[in-house]
């Protein structure tokens, strides 16, 4: 294996070790603490433990955080009614919506309704508006933390070749406007794309966030490339990424594993943005 693995552990570890600091002085200049409300519609296992996790990591960093658990039969307008109260609670600096939410529930027009200073997944309109203006605003945290390891690991991205494979709102076009404002050359594949592998090969910097299982074997890798995979396939060996790991390891300079890779990033920054959101708005309240 010649490829470096890249700790996404250590590096979210990192990060939160100082996001920790600074909210000690947050906390000490404004006299509270930054505050994350999450809310979840139903009892997903799955999305119960991304929860626990994400209140034990405000916990550990110092910040505040509420927890609005719903019956999965709640009608829209009632979750509605909540976000807008969160919206309105000078308390509480972040929303976060657990999606998916159950069927009678419209995703868009939930994410829609959070108030865009404290949307914390940065998936509302207006900041996603904001990241394709090139603007500062709240970016979504798992393609924050993509940029935060590229940034970590010393990759040169301006006029570099990047490739990310995947267009969700979620992670793969926020990810190629984040790596275009870093000023690379940015192509983005989907599953209509043809000649997938002839793309990828182009890369210097390989992004995946598809969702298939090993979709990126040795052939899509270009020699020296640096490749992020953001996928998470529960498969009957295991958890898996969308990159076939060892395969590839022969060939790229630097790679993330699965887990262990962009996985612990994506709380790490959304600390980060819980902090920036409470900043925000404590400087627009004394101002
Ligand atoms: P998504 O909304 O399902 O989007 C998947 C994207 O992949 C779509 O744009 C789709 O193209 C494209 N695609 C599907 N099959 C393809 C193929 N054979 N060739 C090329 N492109 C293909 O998924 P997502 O929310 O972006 O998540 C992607 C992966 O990242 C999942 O495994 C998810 O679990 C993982 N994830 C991980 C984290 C983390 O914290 N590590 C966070 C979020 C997501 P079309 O647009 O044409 O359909």
């Amino acid at each position: 294996m010649a490829a470096r693995t890249i700790d996404g552990k250590a590096v979210a570890a990192a990060v939160r070790e100082r996001v920790g600091v600074e909210v000690a002085a947050f906390a000490a200049e404004a006299g509270r603490a930054p505050t994350l409300a999450t809310v979840l519609v139903g009892e997903d296992p799955a999305s119960e433990i991304y929860i626990r996790n994400k209140h034990r990591a405000c916990e550990q960093a110092g910040m505040g955080s509420v927890h609005h658990g719903l019956a999965a039969a709640t009608p829209e307008d009632e979750l509605l009614d909540l976000i807008a109260a969160l919206g309105a609670d000078d308390g509480v600096d972040g929303i976060l919506v657990q999606l998916p939410v159950p069927e009678q529930i419209d995703d868009d027009k939930v994410v829609a309704a959070i108030d865009p200073g404290k949307d914390v997944d940065g998936l509302t309109p207006f900041n996603a508006g904001l990241l394709a203006h090139g603007m500062p605003g709240l970016v979504p945290c798992t393609p924050a933390g993509v940029m935060e390891l590229l940034r970590h690991e010393g990759v040169e991205l301006e006029g570099a070749e990047a490739v990310v494979v995947g267009r969700s709102k979620l992670v793969g076009v926020p990810v190629a406007r984040l790596l275009l404002a870093a000023n690379a050359t940015v192509t983005v594949c989907h599953s209509r794309s043809r000649d997938l592998a002839a793309t990828c090969r182009r890369a210097d910097v390989l992004v995946a966030a598809v969702g298939v299982p090993k979709l990126l074997g040795a052939d899509a890798i270009k020699p020296g490339a640096v490749v992020i995979d953001v996928g998470m396939n529960r498969t009957e060996d295991g958890l898996c990424g969308d990159v076939d790991f060892d395969a590839v390891a022969e060939t790229a300079a630097a790679i993330t594993p699965v887990p262990g890779g962009v996985g612990p990033m994506t709380i790490a920054m959304l600390l980060v943005n819980t902090l920036q959101a409470a900043r925000a708005r404590s400087l627009s309240t004394t101002s």
